[in-house]
């Protein structure tokens, strides 16, 4: 008999000092690298996929995108659709990953989220991966979008926001943790009750629409 299996490699690539949002101030920080390996009688031999990089501070260990290195330089330029669209399907995903169980209802939904903001028809398969890569960076929803929405305009941020109300409700009920994820959303994107209303407003419309 063979014994296969998968192990996750972490290592550390990079280190220096950022300013923690959790913190509120500069701390020290690893950058690291995960990768999933097959292993052969336990002995890592063969890798799958790519390396998923994760900032982590080294007081508070909370985990971060690698973007948040980038949060304290003035300028940040606008991102590209394709970047948003891929970083509003992960905020999705995060958000209905907050209770750290994901329902069939839910896949299917995360699937119309995905393909409606890619604009392209995206497979379990391709959900499963980034399901299973958001659960194992363990970033918070609030952490990714707090760092990764500095590059994205109003209507994106509008958009990443309808993907994460139609994620958190698509079990009907929205849970406790969910809502406090949605009006911390409100919170960083500067949006007056009257904007957060009609982005959630216009959330609606994706379903009978495209
Ligand atoms: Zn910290």
């Amino acid at each position: 008999m063979i014994f296969v299996g998968t192990v996750n490699l972490i290592r550390n690539r990079d280190q220096g000092t950022f300013l923690c949002p959790a913190c509120g101030v500069s701390q020290g920080y690893r950058l690291k690298a995960r990768r999933t390996w097959l292993t052969l009688y336990f002995i890592p031999t063969i890798p799958m996929g790519n390396h998923e990089y994760f900032v982590q501070c080294d007081y508070c260990k909370s985990n971060w995108d690698p973007s948040v290195l980038e949060m304290d330089q003035a300028n940040y330029p606008d991102a590209k659709e394709d970047q948003f669209s891929e970083q509003a399907v992960n905020a999705a995903v995060l958000v209905v990953l907050a209770d750290n169980v994901i329902t069939e209802n839910e896949i299917r939904v995360l699937l119309r989220i995905a393909a409606h903001l890619t604009q392209r028809s995206v497979g379990r398969d391709e959900l499963g991966q980034i399901c299973s890569n958001a659960q194992q960076n363990r970033i918070e929803a609030v952490n990714y979008v707090l760092t990764v929405s500095k590059h994205w305009n109003q209507d994106q941020r509008a958009r990443a926001l309808q993907g994460m109300f139609l994620a958190a409700t698509a079990d009907g009920e929205l849970g406790e943790l969910q809502l406090a994820v949605l009006a911390r959303m409100q919170e960083l994107f500067d949006f007056t009750d009257a904007e957060y209303h009609s982005a959630i407003e216009q959330a609606v419309e994706w379903e009978s629409g495209t």
